[in-house]
């Protein structure tokens, strides 16, 4: 009920945000110089930094959405167990894109992402230094 209200509106405030930049960074790339494509780049990682930002927010106001909905249950206002596998669902989107926004930024810092547990190693490196599982170069 109450968090309905703060779901769509919010998500759809930040994918006009995300567009904004992107018709800015589209617009930069015209003038492609080498100089150019590298404020781009800066650009990319600002874009992508602020979207992880605000996508930690808004799963933050979720999970609070559901810890209080699972109290009033606890003080005898039972929950709609659709309505929270809907935000639960919904959380879930929002944790996959937030995934591949950080294994994007990690590409554009240079990194070697791990397969296996997403760890970001540097360029060299043979081996997870986290999981020690093989890096493929891709
Ligand atoms: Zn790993």
């Amino acid at each position: 009920m109450k968090f309905k209200i703060t779901v769509y509106p919010l998500r759809s405030v930040l994918q006009r945000a995300g567009d904004a930049a992107l018709d800015a960074a589209a617009a930069l790339r015209e003038g492609a110089s080498a100089v150019e494509r590298r404020a781009d780049e800066v650009l990319s990682r600002l874009r992508l930094e602020r979207e992880v930002h605000d996508l930690k927010e808004e799963i933050g106001l979720q999970m609070r959405a559901v810890g209080e909905m699972m109290y009033a249950s606890h003080k005898g206002r039972p929950a709609d167990s659709e309505q929270v596998q809907e935000i639960l669902e919904y959380v879930d989107g929002l944790h996959e894109e937030m995934e591949a926004h950080r294994r994007e930024l990690e590409t554009l810092r240079g990194l070697l992402i791990c397969s296996d547990c997403g760890e970001g190693n540097s360029a060299g490196s043979l081996y997870c230094q986290n999981c020690g599982k093989p890096l493929s170069r891709g």
